[in-house]
Formats: C-alpha cells, sequence, structure tokens
C-alpha cells in the first residue's frame, strides 16, 4: 500500500527553484490578499452540450455563440409555473461546445493545456459536472472508439515521454508521499523480484484488457505528441483511483477481502492526511506506476471493475459517487554524463492531473429515494453543496477583500481539492447539460453555479525551472557515444567460426551381446568405443581451442574496454575543455558586446553634439549676415542723409547768396557807373578824345536791376543759341533746351562781340549760326563719349537701374577741354522735396562744335529719377484688410510685409524701413 500524494510542490526541497518558500502554507482562511502575489487565473469553466436522445423532445438550451448559451423554460416548468412568465436566462462561459462537437476537440481544447502544464511541472485538477446522463461519464471517459478526456489524457501524455521514461522502479514512493531515486541496477533486482520471478508477481490481468482496450473492443488512440517534454529529464508516471461515496473515501485500486462465504467485504474507507508540505492526500492508497497507456487502461478498468463489485457491496449506486483518477508524473534530470536519473532526491518534481467525474447534481427530491438511498443523495449534495459554498466563499473573500473561513472540510470533495483553490495548480470544470425540455429547472441551477464559478481567482503556480546548471543535450551525447561504441565493438569482433558439430556421432548400434566371448559383438564394439573415443578427443581438442579463441577473445575485448572507457575518458575530458573554451569565448562575446553599445551610445551622442553645435553655428552665421547686411543699410542711409543734408545746406547758402548779390548788385552797380563815370571823366579829362564805352559791355553790364527779365549770361546764350538752331532749320523738341556751358560761353561771347558791335554799329544784326551741323561726330562709328557733369556734392545714386553708357568721361567742374573729345553731354542735377526726398534729374544732350571752335550743347532729353523712401508714400488701398487687423496699413510695402507674414494667425507689422527691405 502506498500513498498517493496531492499537491506536491514542484522539484520537491529543490534549491533551484526554492518551492519550500515559493509553496504558500496551507491556510483556510486565506483571502485574496493573503494569496500569493503575482497572477491570478480564473476557474475556467467550459459547457458542453449534449445532443437529445430522441430529436423530438422538447429542447431548453441554445448556443448562441461560442461563448454564449440560451436556457429557455419549457411551459411545464416550475419557472413558469411559480410566475407564469417564460424568462429567458443567458449563460457565458469559457467555451461552449455544441452537442456536435467531437470528443476530440473538447480534449484538445479542454484537457490538452493540462497535459502540456503537466509535463512542464504544474498541476491541473478537471472536473465534470452536471445533472445525471448530462454527458459527464462520456466527456471524461467516452467509448473505446471515441475517447474521452481522461484516456486521451493518457495517449499524449505517453506519446510525449516516450523515449524519456525511466525503467520501472527507478522512482519509488518514500511511504511519505513522495518520491525517491534509486540507481538503475537496484530498480532492475526490484523489477526482477516483483515482475519477473513467478510468485511474487501479482496475477495478470485477462491478455484483452492487457492490450489496454475497453473490454474487449479496440480502442482508436489519440496520436497527438507534446513538444514541452525536456530531453536531459527521466519521466514515471504513477496513478491512483478513488471514489468518495457517502462522504467516505475508498481506493478503487486495493484488493477487495473475499469471502468464500459471503463472497467479498465491503471496501475499507480512507482517511485524508497533510503531508510535510501540507499537501493533502489519501492514506495508504495505492499508487501504481504504469510504463504505457494499456497499462493505464489495465489499471481502469480493475478499479471500474473493483467500482462496481463495490457498489454492490455497499448497495450503492454508481451515479451517486465521485470518482478520481489521478495520474501523477515524476521526473528528475539525468546525471551529467546523460545515462542514470541524478541520484538526488531534492531534484525530483511531481506534478499531477486530477481527473474528477462528479456525481449528479440534481437535488434530493428529485431521486425520489427512500431509506438509505435517501441519505446517500443528501450526501451527495452535501458534497457538492460544500464545494458550493467553498466556491462562494472564496468568491466574497476576493471580491470583498474579506477573510472569511473557506469551508473545505465541510466535505471529504472539498477537502481533498482545498489546495487547488489556494493556488497550486490550474482548474477547469466541464459543465455537462442535458438540453432536454424536462431537466430545466435542475439545469438552471448547474448553470448558475458554475457562471458563480468562473468569478474566482486562483493565483497561478510558480513557473518551474527544469534547468539545474547541467549540459543540455547530455542524453543525446551519451547516446551517440553508445551508438559509436557499438559499432566500434561489431568491428573488433572476430569472423563468425563456422559452426562445429559437437555432437559424439551416431549413438550406440544395437549389439546383442549373448556371451562374454563373442567374438563378433566384443571387437565391433570395441572398435565402435575407440572410435568414440577418438572423436571425444578431437571434440576436447576443438572445445580447448575454442575456448582458448574465447579467451583471447575476451582478453581483446576486456582490453577494447579498458581503451573505450580511455578514450572515454579523454573525450569527457576534451568535452569538458570544449565546454571551457566556449563559455569563454561566450564571455568574450557578451563583454565586447557590451563594448559595441557602450561605443555606439558614445557615437551616436557625439554625432548628436556635432549636429548640435553646427545648428548653433549656422545660427550664429545667419545673424552675423543679419547683423552686416542692417550695419550696410544704415551706412547708405546714413550717408545719403548726410548728403541731402549738405545739398540743402549748399542750395539754402546759394540762393542767400543770390540774394544778397541781387539786393546789393543794384548799389554795386550803381557804383560802378559811378566808377566808371568818374573815370570817364579822369579820362575825359586826360585826352580830347571821348571813346564811348562797348555796347555790348554796356549791353551786357547795364541789367534793370529791378527788371524781372532778368537774365544771366547762360540764359542769354541759350536764347540765342536756340535762335541759331532755329535758324539753322533745326526744330528742338518742346523737352529740348541748350545750354551753353563754360566752353561755349568763351566761344559765344567771341561770336557775341561782332554782333554787339554791329549792333552798336548798325541797327540790324547779323546772327552767325554758332556751330556747324554737319560737324556732328557719326553716331554709326559707335564713338560716342558721354562727358558725365555732376556737379561736387552730387549723391551716389546706387540705383539698381543705372543709366547704358559705354565711354564715358566724369567731371565735377566742366573744363572747356572736357568738351573736345565728346559728343555727348549729361548733367546731373539732384533736389531734395519737402518730405526730404530726393530728385536726380540728368539733363543729356548733344555736343557739337561751333564755328568758333568751341562747342555747343544741345539739350534734348531729361531723365528725372525721384527716390523715396517706402514709409512715406501713403497710398490708400484697395485690397480688403484682414479682420483682425487694427492698423492704418495701406501702401505696397506694409501689404507685402502682412502678404509674407499674414499666413500664421499671429500678424505682425514691421518697420515701414524694414518694409522696404521686404
Ligand atoms: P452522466 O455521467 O452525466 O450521468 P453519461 O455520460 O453516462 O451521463 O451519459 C448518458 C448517456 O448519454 C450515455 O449513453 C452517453 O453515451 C450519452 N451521451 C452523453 N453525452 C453525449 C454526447 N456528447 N454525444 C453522444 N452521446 C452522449
Ligand atoms: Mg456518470
Amino acid at each position: 500500500m502506498e500513498n498517493i500524494c496531492y499537491f506536491r510542490p514542484k522539484w520537491v526541497g529543490s534549491p533551484v527553484t526554492n518551492n519550500e518558500k515559493t509553496t504558500p502554507k496551507v491556510n483556510e482562511r486565506r483571502g485574496k490578499n493573503s494569496k500569493k502575489k503575482g497572477e491570478v487565473d480564473p476557474v475556467e469553466v467550459y459547457c458542453r452540450v449534449r445532443p437529445l436522445d430522441n430529436p423530438n423532445d422538447s429542447c431548453c438550451v441554445k448556443p448562441l455563440s461560442t461563448t454564449v448559451v440560451q436556457l429557455i423554460p419549457p411551459e411545464n416548468s416550475l419557472a413558469v409555473a411559480r410566475n407564469g412568465q417564460i424568462k429567458e436566462y443567458q449563460f457565458t462561459f469559457q467555451y461552449i461546445f455544441d452537442e456536435y462537437t467531437s470528443q476530440k476537440a473538447v480534449f484538445d481544447y479542454v484537457a490538452c493545456p493540462l497535459v502540456d502544464d503537466l509535463i512542464k511541472g504544474k498541476n491541473g485538477l478537471l472536473f465534470t459536472y452536471g445533472i445525471t446522463s448530462s454527458g459527464k461519464t462520456y466527456t471524461m471517459t467516452g467509448t473505446p472508439k471515441d475517447q474521452g478526456i481522461l484516456p486521451r489524457c493518457l495517449d499524449v501524455l505517453f506519446n510525449s515521454i516516450s523515449g524519456v521514461q525511466a525503467k520501472k522502479y527507478v522512482f519509488k514512493s518514500d511511504k511519505m508521499n513522495g518520491f525517491e531515486v534509486q540507481s538503475e541496477a537496484d530498480a532492475m533486482i526490484e523489477r526482477q523480484k516483483r515482475d519477473i520471478i513467478p510468485g511474487i508477481t501479482t496475477p495478470k490481468t485477462p491478455t484483452a484488457n492487457r492490450r489496454g482496450n475497453f473490454g474487449d473492443q479496440e480502442r482508436i488512440s489519440d496520436p497527438t505528441i507534446l513538444t514541452s517534454v525536456d530531453d536531459d529529464n527521466q519521466y514515471a508516471v504513477f496513478v491512483s483511483y478513488i471514489e468518495i461515496y457517502n462522504n467516505y473515501v475508498y481506493d478503487l485500486l486495493e484488493e477487495l477481502p473475499y469471502d468464500p462465504i459471503t463472497g467479498y467485504k465491503p471496501p475499507q474507507t480512507k482517511i485524508l492526511r497533510t503531508d510535510s508540505s501540507d499537501c493533502m492526500y489519501v492514506m495508504n492508497c495505492v499508487e501504481v506506476e504504469i510504463t504505457s497507456p494499456e497499462e493505464a487502461f489495465e489499471v481502469l478498468f480493475k478499479g471500474q471493475k473493483r467500482r462496481k463489485v463495490a457498489h454492490t457491496a455497499l448497495n450503492a449506486e454508481s451515479s451517486r459517487s465521485h470518482s478520481i483518477f489521478n495520474i501523477r508524473l515524476v521526473q528528475a534530470p539525468l546525471d551529467p554524463r546523460g545515462e542514470e536519473v541524478l541520484q538526488d532526491p531534492d531534484k525530483i518534481c511531481v506534478s499531477q492531473l486530477s481527473l474528477v467525474d462528479l456525481a449528479g447534481s440534481e437535488r434530493t427530491h428529485r431521486t425520489k429515494n427512500a431509506g438509505d438511498r435517501l441519505k446517500e443523495a443528501g450526501n451527495i449534495n452535501q458534497s457538492l453543496m460544500a464545494l458550493r459554498n467553498c466556491i462562494e466563499i472564496l468568491r466574497e473573500n476576493q471580491k470583498n477583500n474579506s477573510n472569511k473561513m473557506v469551508p473545505y472540510r465541510d466535505s471529504k470533495l472539498t477537502h481533498l481539492f482545498k489546495n487547488y483553490f489556494d493556488g497550486e495548480g490550474k482548474v477547469r470544470m466541464v459543465v455537462c447539460v442535458n438540453p432536454k425540455g424536462e431537466e430545466f429547472d435542475e439545469t438552471i441551477h448547474v448553470m448558475k453555479f458554475a457562471e458563480l464559478s468562473q468569478e474566482v481567482l486562483i493565483a497561478r503556480q510558480q513557473q518551474v525551472r527544469f534547468d539545474i546548471g547541467l549540459t543540455p543535450g547530455r542524453r543525446k551525447i551519451n547516446q551517440n557515444y553508445k551508438d559509436k561504441f557499438k559499432s566500434e565493438e561489431d568491428l573488433c569482433t572476430p569472423a563468425k567460426v563456422p559452426a562445429f558439430d559437437f555432437t559424439l556421432g551416431p549413438g550406440f548400434p544395437p549389439f546383442e551381446l549373448l556371451r562374454s566371448t563373442d567374438d563378433i559383438v566384443l571387437p565391433e564394439l570395441e572398435k565402435f568405443l575407440e572410435e568414440r573415443q577418438k572423436r571425444r578427443e578431437i571434440l576436447q581438442l576443438e572445445l580447448d581451442k575454442q575456448n582458448d579463441e574465447f579467451r583471447a577473445h575476451l582478453v581483446e575485448i576486456d582490453r577494447n574496454y579498458e581503451q573505450a572507457l580511455f578514450q572515454n575518458d579523454e573525450l569527457q575530458q576534451r568535452v569538458e575543455k570544449s565546454e571551457a573554451y566556449v563559455q569563454k569565448l561566450e564571455s568574450r562575446i557578451r563583454s565586447l558586446e557590451r563594448r559595441l553599445g557602450e561605443n555606439s551610445r558614445q557615437t551616436k551622442q557625439s554625432e548628436r553634439q556635432k549636429r548640435e553645435l553646427e545648428a548653433m553655428i549656422q545660427d550664429k552665421e545667419v545673424k552675423i549676415r543679419q547683423e552686416k547686411s542692417e550695419k550696410e543699410r544704415l551706412k547708405n542711409d546714413f550717408k545719403a542723409r548726410l548728403d541731402m543734408n549738405n545739398q540743402h545746406w549748399e542750395r539754402n547758402l546759394e540762393k542767400e547768396r543770390q540774394k544778397i548779390e541781387q539786393d546789393y548788385g543794384g548799389q554795386i552797380w550803381e557804383r560802378q557807373q559811378k566808377l566808371n563815370m568818374l573815370r570817364n571823366i579822369v579820362n575825359e579829362t586826360d585826352s580830347d578824345s571821348c571813346t564811348p564805352m562797348p555796347a555790348p559791355r554796356e549791353t551786357f553790364r547795364t541789367p534793370a536791376p529791378k527788371s524781372r527779365t532778368q537774365t544771366t549770361p547762360a540764359k542769354i546764350l541759350s536764347a540765342r543759341s536756340e535762335n541759331d538752331m532755329r535758324k539753322i532749320g533745326t526744330t528742338p523738341t518742346p523737352r529740348t533746351r541748350t545750354v551753353t556751358t563754360g566752353a561755349t560761353l568763351s566761344a559765344a561771347r567771341a561770336n557775341l562781340r561782332p554782333t554787339t558791335k554791329s549792333t552798336s554799329t548798325s541797327k540790324t544784326p547779323k546772327p552767325t549760326p554758332p556751330f556747324n551741323p554737319r560737324h556732328r561726330r557719326s553716331r554709326s562709328s559707335n564713338a560716342e563719349i558721354w562727358l558725365d557733369h555732376r556737379p561736387p556734392g552730387s549723391v551716389e545714386l546706387d540705383t539698381v537701374l543705372q543709366p547704358k553708357i559705354k565711354k564715358k568721361k566724369s567731371v565735377s567742374k566742366l573744363e572747356v577741354k572736357d568738351t573736345k573729345e565728346v559728343s555727348k553731354y549729361m548733367l546731373t542735377h539732384q533736389d531734395m522735396d519737402s518730405e526730404d526726398n530726393l530728385t536726380t534729374q540728368i539733363y543729356k544732350g548733344d555736343c557739337l562744335p561751333t564755328a568758333g571752335g568751341g562747342t555747343a550743347v544741345v539739350f534734348n532729353d531729361v531723365e528725372t529719377l525721384k527716390q523715396t523712401s517706402p514709409g512715406s508714400r501713403k497710398r490708400r488701398s484697395s485690397c480688403p484688410q484682414p479682420q483682425d487687423y487694427e492698423g492704418d496699413w495701406t501702401d505696397v510695402e506694409d501689404r507685402c510685409n502682412i502678404a509674407i507674414e499674414g499666413h500664421g494667425n499671429a500678424m505682425k507689422r514691421s518697420k515701414p524701413n524694414g518694409a522696404t527691405r521686404v
């Protein structure tokens, strides 16, 4: 008799995962807060609707989606009878399997992940819950052709661990609800003792069952293989099968005492115990190690058979009991050589999957039982009620953050599974539903409880670490080595010696010795015996020879073996060396990677800094350029203003001077007259002849002081030139004016003198053409040379538009000689208006040589350039102004400014000067 352990911690006492610390101590008062900190999972509830036995029956269940199912009460149900209304109920579950869902689909969705967890060292609990005949047993066990969850779990588990299974009895119960590991040699001895030596072993079950079939029927096994198996572990599977009936625990694998007279005696009840890790287990319960699904089915059938016998003995009914099939997977890592399981009890990991087929959940009055049966039904309900109570209180504790005691001890069922609810594994429930209308009143209770159960949260089990620091893949390495060694051994084996006939030859011939002196028989016998003796000697020789050969072969094998061992050691050393080298390289790679990361981080940082500095330099350069251009502009502005001021003042001075000259001109002239008169008087007194004053001079110098038509000599000359021009047929344009320059002045004077003389002598002066148009320089010669006359103080224009002049000669003061070689003349005249705007006029004319040898300038064009400050030009604009603009802008610059800057909401007005730059 062995103990079975429920809720065993992972890696029992393992220093790697330190499970002693992570495994929570049982605390029935544990509420939400007292649970292990970390992730939690809800109790996962799935719903399976079985098909109707009779398709014509009324149906009260309708799956609406994969997660929602609807319950519609039939008209004769209690719910309708109570309030007369047909109220539909909807329930949400993790997944709804409808009547067409296959056994395989249910297993894959619900149980397969639990098997995967089992291999990974985690626990799982799976219930089937529902009323009688709702399909609980069908879902859990199924049929041979369509297996349920339990056989599929076994199939998948063995499919997955095949090849990494430990030999039987390597793992052994320690009778303390734990396991210990023993060497393969010890395990072999135990195997021989228990299974091979006749008499010790228990009688075998019939062959049909040994094949693992359901009775006589062949079963179809599940082919799924899970890949979560660790190749460097050894696995062993242990199963136990118990039943809880009337709140008593029975072991279904226990041999029932048989009395030849009274038959089988009722089974003994078992008690629940807590082990050193506070895990619940059934004391003295048989736990069988199985090495294949077939063996597992053997155990299952044995249990089911005993269950029937026990029920007969107990006068019980199977649907009233809870059956629990328990699979425990024990795993431990291989030793460093990958040969055997590591002989360290601390490294053993035990995980468990409990598959529970609960009793029917219908209420007592419905069972119509009496006496013992009523008591039995009541107890069933008591167990399920206890389960319900526990789940409700757990939910309440978690919801309200309270710490109410969970009544696990109220029933054996809840007491046994308390560790699961305290966070020792995943809990799943398949609610089986019979959609028959008659079952509505019971089904509704089942559904309500099941839906409620989902609200209970269970702390997630810690991940189990199987890596204990040994070389991974050591099993494979060892296997490869063995294969190699085997092939070498085969090579060492000498060629097979042809079989030698070791028989002594034909048997004794049928001699019949009648007397001791039989001459015929005795010699024949003697001959036969001699031959036989010879044959024996030959055989002896052959035997000795073969013995020698065998010995030699043994010695050879021994030598080979030693060599192999030596090679093995060498290989081991080389492997260790390589491993050390690999580790060294890995650490070097890690350090290099670290340095690389550091370097790339630094590079990135310097690049960022460089970019920032470049941006700063660009900003500064832009600022410097702006400052420079601003400075230049201010300088030009200032210069222009200074020049204009100078000119203004010069003009004012000139005006003042002219005014003074006008004011005092008469007086001077009078004095001059008086002086002349005095001189004449003096001269008259000196000589008798009277010489009249030259008329032109007189004419020239006797302007009426107050005459409005007072002309300057230039003007007179100009008038004369115009007359001359008219006379020679030149028709000046209305704009054309002719002025005489200093050069023409002297020439004109020369011309004027005779004219004046003739005027004084005869009253009809004969005008002389001042120049000969034929002397004009040819334009086609392209030899136009301009005389650019800019009086001193002229302001530099700095205009973009510049006169197109190829050759020019610039003067600030006009000399006669300057006019000799030029054909064009331009005079720059600048003026300032009241708003300080500069107006530049360029008087242009042709230079024509005069007959007298001078040069006359015929003005024929005036170019006027007016430069104004943009800010001073105010003109009402027709452009629509922005609504939020409050200023008084009208000019082009302002509009331009706004056009450029007004694309954003923040509209700004720059200074008028700034606008000029725009
Ligand atoms: P329970 O264990 O809940 O009392 P069973 O599993 O014994 O109910 O099912 C009662 C009957 O219904 C069985 O004959 C079973 O074959 C059948 N049955 C239950 N569920 C299904 C299903 N999903 N598909 C087909 N037959 C089913
Ligand atoms: Mg059943």
